[in-house]
């Protein structure tokens, strides 16, 4: 039967990847809506080529403009614009899957009206299971949901293990650990007192991957991969201390399953999204995307090393707010959103982001994440706390009087 999808966050990287997929199979897959914030123009392009029921946007504005441009081009999609719309797109009854792709806690509640409205989940956007952890993995299973992870590194996880429920893997199926693999990012071996001069631009430029820019950014403080031991926790249910991460540069193995009876499994494949992508829109089948095949023979040589926690105190800090439980991990996610848009603004340098999302974590008393209110208010609180922290870092290095900042 043809799946129809919803894709949150159609214009961004992966929702290019996905759109990418899905027209290659238009026999197995059709598309009901396509959301997006600002960039109406990409939107119009894809809407005249997918000719969706619906399509949503971020503001009344960019709804007219897309509106008349699809009006203009004989294109019958309804345009809807606001936080409400992409709860009605991700909910509605005329699709049964949801991409989720949004960036950052914006994609939160639509992800988890999916989750609610029992829909089958392909789920990108790593930061809203990181914040609503139990309540969205609770979610998913009262009212029947399917959660497949996107994310390279738990679709690999997702491809090596046993097929049974998340919470039997570690007893019934005989796992032992998981291994996210990490490249490393584009400063693994930077000199290290050079980082707090990178720019955006450098920081954005990521050795194997064409990403966003927020996701590349974390990957160059590995927040990413702190961002993703969270992820794993609550996708396969295995505590943190189960759950190792390995640098391996060349980003072939997207990650392993290690076994009680010694075995290790992997999935390799090229670094392109657009195999996780096509894994979890066709599964259990399997189907083209796109994909030139992996050459190991001319990679030749695959190499693997244990992570600098001094050089990415991201990642240690993400560690720790998974393993102090509560809001904390919710906190650590909306201090990094703030420090992260920061720095891409300039305001702030890029060894600060860690600072700041240290600084919040020390400065907001951990709580109980029992409800969505109690994860929505430590978020508000904690993006007060780093908006805080980054007008003072700012301030203060706008302060220094230009001799001092040459002398330094
Ligand atoms: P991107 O910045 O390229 O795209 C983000 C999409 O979200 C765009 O369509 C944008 O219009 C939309 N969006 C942004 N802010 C929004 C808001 N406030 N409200 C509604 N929509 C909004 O990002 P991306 O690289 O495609 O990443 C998307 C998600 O997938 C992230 O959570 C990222 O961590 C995850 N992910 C990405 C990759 C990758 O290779 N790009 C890999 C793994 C996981
Ligand atoms: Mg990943």
């Amino acid at each position: 039967m043809q799946k129809r999808l919803t894709l949150l966050g159609s214009t961004g990287s992966i929702g290019e990847s996905t759109l990418d997929v899905v027209a290659r199979h238009p026999d197995r897959f059709s598309v009901h809506a396509l959301t997006a914030h600002r960039n109406g123009d990409k939107l119009v392009a894809q809407c005249l080529r997918f000719q969706p029921d619906l399509a949503v946007v971020g503001d009344a504005d960019t709804a007219a403009k897309v509106a008349a441009a699809l009006r203009a081009g004989g294109c019958r999609t309804e345009v809807l614009y606001g936080a409400e719309a992409l709860v009605h797109a991700a909910s509605s009854g005329q699709c049964d899957t949801v991409v989720a792709a949004i960036v950052g806690a914006a994609g939160l509640a639509p992800t988890l009206a999916a989750a609610r409205a029992g829909k089958r989940i392909l789920l990108a956007n790593k930061e809203a299971l990181v914040m609503s952890g139990q309540i969205f993995i609770d979610a998913v299973r009262d009212h029947g949901a399917v959660l497949l992870p996107v994310d390279s590194e738990h679709n690999a996880v997702f491809q090596c293990l046993p097929r049974c429920a998340a919470d039997e893997v570690a007893l019934h199926g005989g796992v032992s650990r998981i291994i996210l693999t990490a490249s490393g990012g584009p400063f693994r071996t930077r000199e290290p007192s050079t980082l707090v001069n990178v720019t955006p631009d450098e920081a954005c430029k990521h050795p194997n991957w064409v990403m966003g820019r927020k996701i590349s950014v974390d990957s160059a403080t590995m927040m990413n991969k702190g961002l993703e031991v969270i992820e794993a926790h609550w996708l396969f249910d295995l505590p943190g201390s189960r759950i190792d991460v390995l640098i391996h540069p060349q980003s072939v193995i997207h990650s392993m399953v290690s076994y009680a009876d010694g075995s290790v499994l992997a999935q390799l494949g090229n670094p392109d999204m657009r195999t996780p992508i096509a894994h979890a829109l066709a599964y259990p089948d399997r189907v083209e995307s796109g994909v030139a095949p992996l050459d190991l023979a001319q990679i030749a040589t695959l190499t693997f090393e244990k992570p600098d926690f001094e050089r990415f105190p991201c990642l240690a800090l993400a560690i720790k707010a998974l393993d102090a439980g509560g809001v904390a991990s919710a906190a650590l996610n909306a201090a990094n959103e703030v420090a992260v848009e920061a720095f891409l603004a300039r305001r702030i340098g890029f060894m600060a982001i860690g600072e700041v999302v240290e600084r919040v974590l020390n400065a907001l008393p951990n709580t109980s994440a029992a409800t969505l209110d109690d994860v929505l208010a430590a978020d508000a609180s904690a993006r007060r706390l780093a908006h805080g922290f980054v007008d003072k870092l700012s301030s203060g290095a706008s302060s220094t009087p230009p001799a001092e900042r040459i002398a330094h």
